[in-house]
């Protein structure tokens, strides 16, 4: 995919993908997606060993110090690699992200996307027993809940992923999205009580 680009120094085009094959100087990665990036295909499971892997090599690839004696063009080009790997990197690395992007691939206006009511309904449940809860004990107890709700949703996400139902993948990211942020509230909360005490 990052092939039949054209070297930005000496406008030759080159089969490299990081490093012109006429001049060798740095070339700026051209990638389709985030995963495109890392060479994967576009699938909800990746390898997250083969992901780190691969950082590695291009993280070795685009150092800065290898370019700190080059041209301001070249450092230049070289920083906007990393800081594209290291985005990729994180939003492959991260389920709800990785998701999101996927979606998002698949063509989904993910920020249009309406939350259900049922779901509305049951985060204002949630937020009034977390507002009432005022013990260590039942804020946990809460977040086992919330935790619990989260595992099986992943497990569904990935199914439905698998089997390329991208309408039902797409209704329990919105639903993780949730769970998500109330974990966190939670987890909030918590920190709160642990500081006073
Ligand atoms: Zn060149």
């Amino acid at each position: 995919m990052m092939n039949n680009l054209v070297c930005p120094h000496c406008s030759h085009s080159t089969i490299h993908e990081h490093f012109c094959s006429n001049c060798n100087k740095v070339i700026p990665i051209k990638a389709l997606s985030y995963f495109d990036v890392f060479q994967l295909s576009e699938n909800y499971n990746v390898d997250m060993k083969q992901l780190d892997t691969k950082l590695f090599e291009l993280q070795r690839c685009f150092h800065p110090d290898k370019f700190i004696n080059l041209s301001i063009r070249e450092q230049s080009i070289s920083l906007n690699n990393s800081a594209l790997i290291n985005q990729a990197y994180k939003v492959l690395k991260t389920p709800l992200l990785r998701a999101e992007c996927l979606l998002k691939l698949k063509g989904f206006d993910i920020d249009k996307e309406e939350v259900p009511q049922h779901l509305l309904l049951e985060s204002m449940e949630w937020r009034e027993s977390l507002e009432v809860s005022e013990d260590e004990r039942s804020i946990r107890q809460l977040l086992e809940e919330v935790s619990y709700k989260e595992n099986n949703a992943y497990k569904l996400l990935t199914e439905y992923f698998i089997k390329e139902l991208y309408n039902q993948a797409l209704s329990i990211y919105i639903e993780l999205k949730f769970y998500t942020r109330f974990k966190l509230e939670i987890i909030n909360k918590l920190d709160l009580i642990n500081d006073t005490i």
